[in-house]
C-alpha cells in the first residue's frame, strides 16, 4: 500500500469544520483591518528564499525542499509567505501605487524538520504584510490583528512577547558586545550556537538547548543599545498597545538573525503547546523589499501557523454544520419524484440528501439519523401522485403532508431557526 510522507498530513471530513472555521476567522479579521488576499505560488526558484531568508538560517541551512526543474533551475517549495510576497510587490510594480498596501494569505508551506505534535514538513500559515509605512501605529496594527484573532477564536493561555532589533547601526554596535560575551561562555554552548558566534551570533540567544539558555543568560541586552529613533518607535509600539488593552511581556531573547530585520519583534506563544509553544510570530524587515531589488519600502508583518491553532481551538467554538433535509423516496413514481424534489431543495440553497440505496422506510430513517438531518420527507408513490409528501421532525417524530410545490418554501422559512 502506498502511504502519505512522513510529516505530511491528511486533513479528513471531520476535521475541515475547525479548518474553515480558522480560515473564515482569519479572512474576517483581515479584513477588518484592511488586508486584502495575495494568492502566490507554492515554489519559486531557490535563490529568492536564499536571499530573503538568509542562508545562515535554519530553514535556508536545512529545512528547504530543494529540486531541480528539467532545465537545471534550482526550485524550492515555499518554506514561508514573506520571501513570495515580496517578490510579487516588486514584479507587479505595486511600490507605483499609493502606499501603504496591506496583503494577508493562508496556504501551505514546506520545510524539512523531524515531525512532532505541532510541527510538520507541510503545515499551512496565516500571515500579513503590511508594506510602505514606518509608523509604529502599522506595527500595532499588525500585532493587535493577530492578537484579536486569536482571542476571538478563543484559544487559551495567549502570551505576546515583545523586542525592539533596533537599526542596523544600533546592532553594529551591539554585536561585538555580544560576540565578546558569548566567546567567554563558548564551551557551555552547543556545537550548532558555537557556529553561529561567527555566521550569526544574534541566533545564540534564541536556541532552545537549556544549556545555552543557562549560558547566555546574562548576556548583554541589544535594548540597552537602542539609538533615539528606536527607542522612541518602541515605546510608541508599546505605549499604543498598552492604550488597546493589549499587555505583553519584553523578552530582550527575542531575535531574528538577519540585517533587513529592525526594530519590532513579536511572537505570541501558549504555555498549552508544550515544546512547540509558537502560534505566530512577526516583526519589521524594512531592508528586504531593497534587498529583493525593489525601491526602499519599510514594511512589517506576521505569519500564524494554523495547525498549532487548530491544536488549541476549543471544540465549542466548531460550528457544526448539519444537512437540513432527507429525501426518503420510494416506488415508480416516488423515486423521480424524489430526485427532482432533492433538486428543487438544493437550488434554493438548502442542504438535502438521500441514499439511493435505502429501499425501505426503516433504512432511510436510519440514514437520516446517521446524517443528523433535522427533517425527512416521506415521498411514495401515493403521496406522488396526490402531489405532497409526508415532513417528519426528525427530534419530535411529528408529521405533517405539505404539498409538493411548497416545500422548498416551507423548508427555507424554518431554516432560519435551524
Ligand atoms: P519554531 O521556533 O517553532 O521552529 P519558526 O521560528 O521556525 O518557529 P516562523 O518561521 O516564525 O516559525 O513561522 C511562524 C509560525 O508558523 C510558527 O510560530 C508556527 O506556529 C508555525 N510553524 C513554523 N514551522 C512549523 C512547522 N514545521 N509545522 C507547523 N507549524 C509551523
Ligand atoms: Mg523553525
Amino acid at each position: 500500500m502506498i502511504k502519505g510522507i512522513k510529516g505530511v498530513k491528511d486533513i479528513l471530513p471531520e476535521e475541515t469544520p475547525r479548518w474553515r472555521f480558522i480560515e473564515e476567522t482569519a479572512r474576517q479579521w483581515a479584513d477588518r483591518y484592511g488586508f486584502h488576499e495575495i494568492r502566490i505560488p507554492i515554489f519559486e526558484v531557490t535563490t529568492l528564499f536564499a536571499r530573503s531568508i538568509g542562508a545562515t538560517t535554519d530553514i535556508v541551512e536545512k529545512e528547504m525542499y530543494t529540486f531541480p526543474d528539467r532545465d537545471g533551475t534550482s526550485l524550492t517549495l515555499r518554506p514561508e509567505g514573506t520571501a513570495g510576497t515580496v517578490r510579487a510587490f516588486i514584479e507587479h510594480h505595486r511600490g507605483a501605487d499609493p502606499l501603504p498596501q496591506k496583503y494577508f494569505y493562508i496556504g501551505p508551506m514546506f520545510r524539512h524538520e523531524r515531525p512532532q505534535a505541532g510541527r510538520l514538513r507541510q503545515f499551512h500559515q496565516f500571515g500579513v504584510e503590511y508594506l510602505g509605512t514606518q509608523d509604529p501605529k502599522a506595527d500595532v496594527d499588525v500585532i493587535a490583528l493577530l492578537w484579536r484573532f486569536l482571542s476571538d477564536l478563543r484559544l487559551p493561555d495567549l502570551t505576546l512577547e515583545i523586542n525592539s532589533l533596533g537599526t542596523s547601526t544600533d546592532r553594529a554596535a551591539y554585536l561585538p558586545v555580544l560576540v565578546a560575551f558569548l566567546q567567554t561562555r563558548v564551551g557551555q554552548l552547543c556545537e550548532n550556537c558555537r557556529r553561529r558566534i561567527d555566521t550569526n551570533p544574534l541566533r545564540v540567544l534564541d536556541c532552545k538547548v537549556p544549556a545555552c539558555r543557562a549560558a547566555t543568560e546574562d548576556a548583554p541586552h541589544l535594548t540597552s543599545y537602542l539609538s533615539p529613533e528606536a527607542k522612541d518607535h518602541f515605546d510608541q509600539v508599546l505605549s499604543t498597545l498598552s492604550a488597546l488593552g493589549i499587555s505583553f511581556r519584553l523578552n530582550p531573547r527575542l531575535v531574528r538573525g538577519l540585517d533587513y530585520y529592525c526594530l519590532t519583534a513579536f511572537e505570541i506563544t501558549s504555555s498549552h503547546l508544550g515544546a512547540q509553544n509558537a502560534v505566530g510570530a512577526g516583526g519589521r524587515y524594512d531592508g528586504l523589499v531593497e534587498l529583493l531589488g525593489g525601491q526602499p519600502t519599510p514594511a512589517v508583518g506576521f505569519a500564524a501557523g494554523l495547525e498549532r491553532i487548530a491544536m488549541m481551538l476549543p471544540s465549542e467554538r466548531v460550528p457544526t454544520l448539519r444537512p437540513s433535509v432527507y429525501v426518503a423516496s420510494f416506488g415508480a413514481e416516488g423515486s423521480p419524484a424524489g430526485v427532482r424534489l432533492l433538486d428543487a431543495l438544493r437550488q434554493v440553497g438548502l442542504s438535502a440528501l438521500s441514499d439511493y440505496r435505502a429501499t425501505t422506510l426503516k433504512a432511510h430513517l436510519r440514514q437520516a439519523d446517521r446524517a443528523g438531518c433535522r427533517f425527512a420527507v416521506l415521498l411514495g408513490d401515493d403521496e406522488a401522485r396526490a402531489g405532497s409528501a409526508v415532513v417528519r421532525d426528525m427530534e419530535s417524530k411529528v408529521q405533517e403532508t405539505i404539498p409538493l410545490t411548497d416545500l422548498p418554501r416551507y423548508f427555507v422559512a424554518l431554516s432560519k431557526n435551524f
